[in-house]
């Protein structure tokens, strides 16, 4: 079972992120203390329900424990107290198993450790179970092809998310669906799901140094 696994360490440094409002400002911590820290008052005695705090969840997932996904997570490290927001991602298919398929400068990879941390895109059902058979055999199907051999790999141009995508919109093909260039399965899928993420990271790191994090701006975080 692969809900057995053990955490790895490093995600005990993911705080768990409360937000709460008080004096008219969104103030985002790690737990809900008794007074403001804006205002010095009881935190809890005049909230009405909408004021009341709110758990923020993690935007991260084991993939190991993830079926049919697109996977992401940097290339070097890990998101939560290392990624600085510009360095370099990156991407893979899991299967249903929380197997991840993956291409790189050295081939094809299928890791069973390594994804504790990362966002991941379900992209099928859990019911679908033709589809799910079908997901797994064509990963297996098309991970050796001469195309995915590390001499054809090219950091711009024929890389990790070349493959993902290639597998994605082979698969969509096989449907009769229509398919998608990288922009648009950018947009689509990958840029809500990250935005959350970086979101998610900044207030972990303000959180961290200074216990709260107030503002006005998150609004659209639940
Ligand atoms: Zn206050």
């Amino acid at each position: 079972m692969y809900r057995d696994h053990v955490e790895p360490r490093t995600m005990e440094s993911v705080l768990s992120l409360v937000k709460f409002t008080h004096c008219k400002k969104d103030i985002y911590s790690s737990f809900v203390p008794q007074q403001c820290p804006i205002c010095g008052g009881n935190t809890v005695s005049s909230w009405d329900v909408a004021q009341a705090p709110v758990s923020i969840p993690c935007p991260f997932s084991n993939a190991h424990n993830e079926k049919c996904c697109f996977v992401l997570k940097p290339t070097q490290g890990h998101f939560i107290g290392e990624y600085d927001g510009c360095s370099d991602l990156h991407v893979g298919i899991a299967s249903s198993k929380g197997i991840v398929y993956h291409y790189n400068e050295t081939g094809i990879h299928k890791d069973s450790t390594g994804w504790e941390q990362c966002v991941s895109i379900p992209l099928v059902p859990p019911d679908q179970y033709a589809l799910i058979y079908q997901w797994d055999s064509y990963l297996e199907e098309i991970s050796p092809a001469e195309k995915w051999l590390s001499y054809r790999y090219d950091e711009q141009d024929h890389n990790c998310y070349t493959f993902a995508l290639t597998f994605i919109n082979s698969l969509l093909h096989l449907q009769g669906k229509k398919t998608f260039s990288k922009d648009e399965f950018t947009a689509r899928y990958v840029l809500p799901k990250t935005r959350r993420a970086s979101k998610y990271i900044t207030l972990c790191h303000e959180v961290s140094k200074n216990g709260f994090y107030i503002t006005d701006y998150f609004r659209d975080f639940r």
